[in-house]
């Protein structure tokens, strides 16, 4: 499994980027926060940010001996 089928378990679209702070960027959602305000903001990641969370999942399950499942952020 290479980047790209990694990027291919996400659906995308146009955003912001909470990790890097990139906007107008393809983002995919990883969460929805509720504020006390009552306003729901939608958390999203880039494409660079998602790679780079996953190899961190990956290396996550290798140190517990776990297995690694790709696709699985924000769930
Ligand atoms: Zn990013």
């Amino acid at each position: 499994m290479d980047d790209e089928d990694i990027t291919r378990l996400y659906l995308w679209a146009t955003g912001s980027c909470f990790r890097c702070a990139r906007s107008r960027v393809e983002t995919t959602s990883l969460n929805q926060i509720d504020t006390p305000a009552g306003v729901r903001y939608d958390v999203r990641a880039c494409r660079a940010c998602v790679i780079d969370l996953e190899y961190e999942r990956m290396r996550r399950a290798d140190r517990l001996g776990t297995r690694y499942v790709p696709g699985g952020l924000g769930s």
